[in-house]
């Protein structure tokens, strides 16, 4: 079948990356059920507590040259915004290696971030067009966004990532001393340099957004199917059936976006996909008296700081370990008091009006999605392993998606995210 018309497609999870699926499928002409045991970006999705930032400077691969002589340090270190519960290492390590070797030079570095620059161009304007079609264009701000720095000398540090981004095309403009106090007021006197993105922008409510999208989706003719999807059947190596712990679904095609559980269901159709969570947390304080339009990153501290609709959000940590395990919220309350030490009128919050949230992102070593066919049954396609820029890449990974399911060749390039390279 050469277009979508007819086809039934079982999108499998309601994270953005699913939903933003969903929407464009369902403009190529297909017939969707989305398959979904809770809410559609609900709080067991990455999509629900993310950090909200739809940043064009999100190209650059969190493994990066010189990366691995921090690492020791890291671990040594309680209050380092990377760390891994030691038990877990033996089964981190082949993963972790991966990942080191991912930014072991600056040609490695270079190549991922161009492909993910590809497929981040325009990303907070597809937000907004998105957001527009489902009748939420107040979802998507376009205010910008701040990355703080103390000073030049650091912000030189970094410039091998700046660098990339401006060969890339990022629009930036730099920003220093009482400019900067007065774009953001109430910030810590130790912040004296930042870059501002113009084209940036920010979503106030992920979770929320999700669920809209969803919602408009159904109003739409999807269906909602809340189960969990346990396998896949075929016949003859082409997909004919979703099962689920409901029943099984008859389709033509299936998208696995479920995040963090997808490698799962990816070696049903055949591929072994090294998929990781990287553990993350937010905290939220729903009453904070502090006026931030712009949301700020500042890099000493690797946070996000955004204003949302549920309160000042402070969001980050990348902490290995299983999936399953309990939150340490401990690693919650280091972001509190990070968002206190760059924002020092709020240290009084009473602690009892802090939300905390923990998430898993869905994260492969090499920094790079896995959007493309399976290997071993036809009609199944991959759109997982967004990792740390996953909300803002959904738009161009659904745009992927839905071409390759009606079979029409991708504008975009889409071989840097094929899961082959696994292989
Ligand atoms: C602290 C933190 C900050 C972040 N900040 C940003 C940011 O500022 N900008 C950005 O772009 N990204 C950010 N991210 C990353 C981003 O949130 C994720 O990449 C993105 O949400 C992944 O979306 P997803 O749809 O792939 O997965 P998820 O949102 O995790 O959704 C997967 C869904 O699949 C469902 N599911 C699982 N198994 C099954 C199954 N078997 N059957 C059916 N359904 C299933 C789950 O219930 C879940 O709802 C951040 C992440 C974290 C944790």
């Amino acid at each position: 079948m050469a277009q979508g018309q007819e086809k039934h497609v079982v999108v499998i999870g309601g994270g953005i990356v699913g939903v933003a699926s969903a929407e464009r499928l369902l403009q190529a002409g297909c017939r969707v059920t989305l398959v979904e045991p809770g809410e559609a970006g609900g709080p067991q999705a990455a999509s629900y507590g993310n950090g909200a930032f739809l940043s064009p400077a999100s190209i650059i691969p969190m493994s990066m040259p010189g990366l691995w002589k921090q690492v020791p340090g890291y671990l040594m270190n309680r209050t380092a915004p990377l760390t891994v519960r030691w038990q877990y290492l033996p089964r981190l390590s082949s993963w972790l290696l991966r990942f080191l070797q991912a930014g072991s030079s600056k040609s490695r570095v270079t190549r991922t971030a161009s492909a993910l620059a590809q497929l981040l161009r325009n990303a907070p304007q597809h937000h907004l067009d998105l957001a527009m079609r489902i009748g939420a264009p107040w979802m998507i701000r376009s205010q910008g966004l701040f990355y703080l720095y103390t000073d030049r000398a650091a912000y030189h540090a970094d410039r091998l990532a700046w660098d990339l981004r401006r060969q890339n095309g990022v629009v930036m403009q730099e920003l220093e001393g009482a400019e900067l106090s007065a774009q953001v007021p109430g910030l810590a006197n130790r912040y004296g340099f930042a870059i501002y993105l113009p084209d940036g922008k920010h979503c106030v409510d992920p979770g929320g957004y999700t669920q809209a999208v969803a919602r408009w989706c159904e109003t739409q003719g999807m269906s909602r199917k809340y189960a969990r999807a346990t396998g896949l059947t075929h016949d003859n190596g082409r997909i004919v059936a979703v099962r689920t712990d409901q029943g099984e679904i008859p389709c033509d095609a299936v998208v696995i976006s479920a995040g963090i559980s997808s490698a799962v269901l990816a070696r049903m159709a055949g591929d072994r996909i090294p998929l990781e969570t990287e553990r993350g947390y937010h905290v939220e304080l729903p009453d904070a008296d502090l006026d931030l339009p712009v949301p700020v990153m500042p890099q000493d501290l690797k946070v996000a700081i955004v204003r949302t609709t549920g309160g000042l959000r402070v969001a980050g940590q990348v902490e290995f370990a299983s999936a399953s395990a309990r939150p340490d919220w401990a690693r919650a309350d280091l972001l509190r008091d990070k968002l206190f030490s760059c924002f020092p009128a709020l240290s009084g919050t009473d602690p009892a009006k802090v939300k905390r949230w923990q998430g898993n992102r869905p994260s492969t070593p090499d920094g790079l999605p896995v959007i493309g066919p399976a290997s071993g049954i036809k009609g199944v396609f991959y759109a997982f392993g967004h990792g740390h820029i996953g909300l803002n890449s959904a738009p161009a990974t659904a745009a992927i998606i839905a071409e390759m399911v009606a079979g029409i060749p991708s504008a975009l390039d889409p071989t840097p995210f094929a899961a082959g390279r696994f292989r």
